[in-house]
């Protein structure tokens, strides 16, 4: 940093566990505004960044929904237009996988986006918020995470959007990738390892008409009755499939007939991998239904899936649109 010039990130605190307190009716919940967060953090004045805050919306993560991420995508927008350097989002960890997948689906700027929350509450002992937070200002100010869409810093590794999940319910460490973080934060610095290519970028045209996509997973002996009726009321819709992409055979008539009405995308259930091609060849195997039109969603995971199928229906995208996406992602 020189004298002339500091680092600018806009931090927009949308609640969540980094941001929750003990509540007087019992338990903990979103109470901190962003400015409070900050506080929190020790020697933020002598990382030289400049944090201008935004008190976004004071939600639990599973609360969130498309509208109120889309209206972020355009704040975010905005602030890198006026000359912001990075841009941190606080949320719960709870949907951190999917919500940073969206915001990198709608990002196309220079500037990255870092998403971090916290596995303890504001006033734990231990908190880890506060160390998870001043990560993210230093990873949004690098120069080093510019082009890289949005990233999730937590306990001082930073991963692609497109890679991470929430692998476990209350462990300090619970943010995981296949195939690994892209990069980590020590010393005070952002070193970065990986440079993923960039991901499809699709172009919502009416947010107040958003698809429902629905994700069904494959569980032991379903007899595909509930399969058809969530069919019937979706726009789009995802299997969370076994392996590398097997449903019952009682399945296959239900699904054979809703990929002929609607797109259908099939993602293994499995958390790591891809969905093969072209190797089972049984009825229900994913060569029969790739067959049968299903589309493949590759190595992306069942909720990511969700969330690229409902962005590219928002687009009006065509079946040739979605299917080339899926390959992009
Ligand atoms: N456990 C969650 C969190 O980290 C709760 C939530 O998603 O808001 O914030």
């Amino acid at each position: 940093m020189n004298s002339a010039h500091r680092d600018r990130v806009a931090l927009y605190s949308l609640g969540g566990t980094i941001a929750m307190t003990p509540q007087p009716s019992g338990g903990v919940a979103p109470a901190l505004s962003a400015s409070e967060l900050l506080g929190a953090i020790p020697g933020l004045a002598e990382t030289g960044i400049q944090v201008d805050v935004h008190d976004f919306r004071r939600l639990p993560g599973a609360s969130l929904t498309f509208h109120d991420l889309i209206e972020l995508a355009h704040h975010i927008d905005r602030q890198i237009s006026d000359g912001v350097d990075g841009v941190v989002v606080t949320q719960g960890t709870d949907t951190i996988e999917e919500t940073a997948y969206l915001l990198d689906l709608l990002h196309t700027a220079d500037a990255p986006i870092i998403v971090t929350g916290a596995m303890r509450s504001a006033t734990a002992a231990s908190a880890d918020g506060p160390a998870n937070l001043l990560a993210a200002l230093r990873v949004a100010a690098s120069p080093s995470a510019r082009r890289l869409g949005c990233l999730v810093v937590f306990a001082d590794e930073i991963h692609a959007a497109r890679y991470v999940r929430k692998t476990h319910a209350s462990s300090l460490t619970a943010f995981t990738s296949r195939p690994g973080p892209i990069g980590y934060v020590a010393e005070d610095e952002a070193h970065i390892l990986l440079r993923p290519e960039p991901g499809p970028k699709p172009t919502i045209v009416d947010q107040d008409r958003l698809p429902r996509v629905a994700v069904v997973p494959a569980i032991l002996s379903d007899d595909g009755h509930l399969l058809g009726t969530v069919a019937e009321r979706v726009d789009g819709l995802v299997v969370a499939a076994f392996g590398v992409g097997h449903v019952p055979a009682a399945w296959v008539p239900t699904l054979a007939e809703t990929a002929a009405r609607i797109p259908v995308v099939l993602a293994s259930r499995t958390g790591a991998g891809s969905v093969h091609t072209n190797t089972y060849g049984f009825p229900g195997s994913e060569k029969d239904l790739l067959a049968r039109g299903l589309i493949s969603a590759g190595a992306l995971d069942p909720y990511k899936a969700r969330i690229l199928l409902s962005l590219l229906l928002a687009g009006n995208a065509s079946r040739a649109d979605i299917a080339t996406a899926f390959t992009q992602a």
